[in-house]
């Protein structure tokens, strides 16, 4: 009380609330999942990425429950000290094979890959073309890889174009999401991939989103397009229900990384039983295809219902977008489903660009057909709030929001 840190944390938390934009913790009491417990209510769950269930599978608690008992718990320093062990190593050949990469490497998040490669990668003097609407942990590692960043309209290969044309530089790299984390849409990668091809760009394709949903393997949106990013960031923790993410590229790039991408070098190492259990998660994809099967299903039957409603949506992945406008309408929408049942979480700026306030939706391979159901005919009341849009794309907002 009194002291300067709880003064200026009071003085910003108003800021925040006047606008509508605080937010609060609210903890599970039950494992993620289609269905979980908040609050001592049970609520069908629409905003996890753990997209095929495998956060709660008993193949992966079971990776992780023995190496446990074999490596332990804490890694104990970083990679580069004594914190690396034969299951990061497994994992990173199981990675590489999985993406048709020479090499993987591990990181502790998908926000350290991204910041960690953009900023070992590049420096003053390179050029980075990042995407209007790219996540904000590509955003924070072009800030910090201190390369000059020019911000591409969102999905657009013809403007991207004429800048890369303004724009020389020492090195120059695309990065852009493939699946775009709030509006679920997705990278135009062939065009992407042939003029960084015919204009000597690098290319990071970041597949959060995507890793376990897309491609036939089940790789992401480069395999299910056939593209050979120099970089691809995806993540364990979303599709492979861990946490963690990976950087697939070449040998060198995946020596360079370890040597210079400082959320690496300076961070202690991922969990050898979190290695473990992502290792088995890899396999169930790979095993299973009826995981994605089940996904895909789902996200048919919701855009078709959508649609229904009035709602334009894409089938391009497990994520939809209502978007409503001013946060207040999406904290009312949000609120309302919740009374019937069902979470529905609202993202708000600086999340998503001022305006576009909305429900995002999230898919998992666990809802039943009811579960979309009951999802769509609430809606249909929510709705009512006034004239909504569809997966609003927010490209429009020229400058690029805070972060993401
Ligand atoms: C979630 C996300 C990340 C960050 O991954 P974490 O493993 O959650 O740190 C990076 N990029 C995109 C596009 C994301 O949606």
């Amino acid at each position: 009380m009194g002291l300067p840190a709880d003064a200026w944390a009071r003085d910003e938390l108003g800021v925040l609330e006047a606008k509508g934009l605080k937010r609060h913790l609210e903890p599970l009491e039950s494992p993620q999942g289609p269905r979980i417990r908040v609050g001592g209510r049970e609520y069908v769950n629409f905003s996890s990425n753990d997209y095929l269930g495998l956060a709660n599978d008993e193949q992966v608690k079971e990776a992780a429950r023995e190496a446990v008992l074999r490596h332990g718990v804490g890694s104990g320093a970083s990679r580069l000290i004594v914190g690396d062990t034969t299951a990061h190593q497994s994992l990173e050949r199981a990675v590489a094979d999985f993406e048709g990469a020479e090499a993987a490497l591990l990181f502790n998040s998908g926000y350290a890959a991204n910041v960690g490669v953009l900023s070992a990668l590049l420096g003053p003097g390179d050029v980075v073309f990042s995407d209007a609407l790219n996540h904000a942990s590509l955003i924070d590692g072009c800030r910090l890889a201190k390369a000059a960043v020019v911000v591409y309209p969102h999905r657009d290969v013809a403007a991207l174009e004429a800048l890369v044309a303004a724009h020389p530089g020492r090195r120059r790299l695309v990065a852009t999401d493939a699946v775009f984390s709030m509006d679920g849409d997705r990278a135009p990668l062939h065009e992407l991939s042939g003029l960084c091809r015919r204009e000597g760009l690098g290319l990071l394709v970041d597949e959060a989103h995507a890793t376990g949903v897309l491609g036939a393997r089940g790789a992401g949106l480069c395999e299910a397009l056939g593209v050979r990013p120099d970089v691809l960031m995806g993540t364990l923790s979303k599709g492979l229900g861990c946490v963690g993410a990976y950087v697939a590229g070449s040998a060198a790039l995946r020596e360079l990384l370890f040597n210079k991408s400082r959320s690496l070098v300076f961070s202690t190492a991922i969990p050898p039983a979190m290695c473990a259990a992502a290792e088995a998660a890899l396999s169930r994809v790979r095993a299973d295809p009826s995981l994605r099967g089940a996904l895909w299903r789902n996200i048919s039957a919701l855009a078709a219902g959508l649609r229904g409603l009035g709602v334009p949506a894409h089938e391009d992945s497990a994520i939809f977008s209502v978007v409503l406008g001013e946060p207040e309408r999406a904290v009312e929408a949000s609120r309302r489903l919740r009374a019937l049942g069902l979470l529905v979480k609202p993202i708000r700026p600086p999340t998503v660009p001022v305006g576009t306030s909305r429900l995002r939706i999230a898919l998992s391979a666990g809802h039943s057909l009811e579960d979309l159901d009951r999802l769509l005919g609430a809606l249909s009341e929510v709705i009512c709030l006034g004239p909504i849009g569809g997966e609003g794309r927010g490209e429009d907002k020229s400058p690029q929001p805070e972060a993401r």
